[in-house]
């Protein structure tokens, strides 16, 4: 009554099922709480079978309201195949417009593959990992930078050990209709969603749709667009769902590499940094990033922060205000 997560939404049976993920966490307010996250389920005989899920982190909203909307439009119908819909995953991360959750502090793309027995994010990492992504071929967990953080619309997946799996990969990622992607090398043992979807034996894709807590019609249009040519790629549909979603680049992917940490630039100080190239821009070896200021003395100069590796930039950290230890920027290298 007290531990575990208790799942109401039927996996086997064709139609559109509606229900919740359920954790029970006794809380101040509510001694018998469960935490409830809302799910979507439709299947409509056999297929493929997708799970679609927005707000891993809570400040992350392209995701969240695609996947919101699609709820609404998605009917058994429209479909050949199995799709499920978790718009809110990290639910009381989304509650509290936080990339965390308040409730026990975790990072749920931290806590895979979870813990049966432990806080609320670490039973759902176990759910997830162990119960949900073994019934599913395609996991597509959607991100957006966060509020601290812009990121340049990107499709990406992990770097598979299998030629078979890549091939896969590489063909959905190229359908989804992005300029950018790019290959993350966090190996198979990553505490995070895309390592549970590999341990789960799924393709796991996942994209990073803008930032800043933030949503623009073009992110949202370029989302909208990237779920339709998936469900269309996966044959589970054979239109487009979301009416605007035109928001295709029609020229190949540029699929990009992030597996040094020699491609981030880093605060080595408190101070209040001043970026000298944006999102989206070619930098150069050597190239000034941008300068760090000191506000605590008018005698320091800015230093001036280098990249080490030329690239892409593909995340800035949207504050000016940093701490020793901020991510700054990163760039993708060319794959
Ligand atoms: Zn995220």
């Amino acid at each position: 009554m007290h531990t575990g997560v208790l799942f109401d939404v039927p996996l086997n049976e064709d139609g559109k099922h509606k229900g919740f993920i359920s954790i029970p966490f006794s809380i101040d307010r509510s001694p018998y709480y469960q935490i409830k996250i809302p799910v979507c389920r439709i299947k409509n005989g056999k297929g493929s079978r997708l799970l679609l899920m927005a707000g891993n982190h809570g400040d992350e909203y392209e995701g969240e309201l695609c996947l919101n909307k699609l709820v609404r439009l998605l009917q058994a119908s429209d479909i050949q195949g199995e799709v499920t819909i978790i718009p809110f995953l990290n639910m009381p991360a989304v509650m509290a417009a936080k990339r965390c959750s308040p409730l026990d502090n975790e990072n749920l793309n931290r806590c895979f593959p979870g813990d049966a027995s432990g806080s609320p994010s670490k039973r759902l990492a176990h759910f997830l990992e162990h119960a949900l992504f073994p019934q599913h071929d395609v996991i597509f967990d959607i991100h957006s930078g966060g509020t601290t953080m812009g990121h340049l619309p990107t499709v990406l997946a992990e770097e598979q050990q299998c030629v078979e799996k890549t091939e896969k990969i590489n063909t959905l990622l190229r359908a989804m209709g992005l300029e950018y992607g790019f290959i993350a090398k966090n190996g198979i043992d990553a505490p995070t969603s895309m390592g549970a979807a590999a341990r789960a034996g799924a393709l796991g894709l996942s994209g990073e749709f803008g930032g800043g807590g933030a949503v623009t019609p073009t992110t949202l249009r370029t989302l909208e667009a990237a779920i339709d040519n998936l469900l269309l790629a996966l044959q589970l549909t054979d239109r487009k769902l979301f009416t605007e979603s035109n928001h295709c680049y029609h020229g190949p992917l540029k699929l990009l590499r992030l597996s040094s940490h020699d491609q981030s630039i880093f605060s080595h100080h408190r101070g209040w940094f001043e970026p000298a190239v944006d999102i989206g821009d070619q930098v150069q070896a050597g190239q000034t990033a941008g300068w760090l200021h000191d506000f605590s003395d008018l005698e320091t100069e800015p230093k001036a922060l280098r990249f080490k590796q030329a690239g892409v930039v593909i995340s800035k950290r949207l504050n000016v205000d940093c701490e020793l230890g901020d991510c700054l920027m990163q760039v993708g290298v060319p794959d």
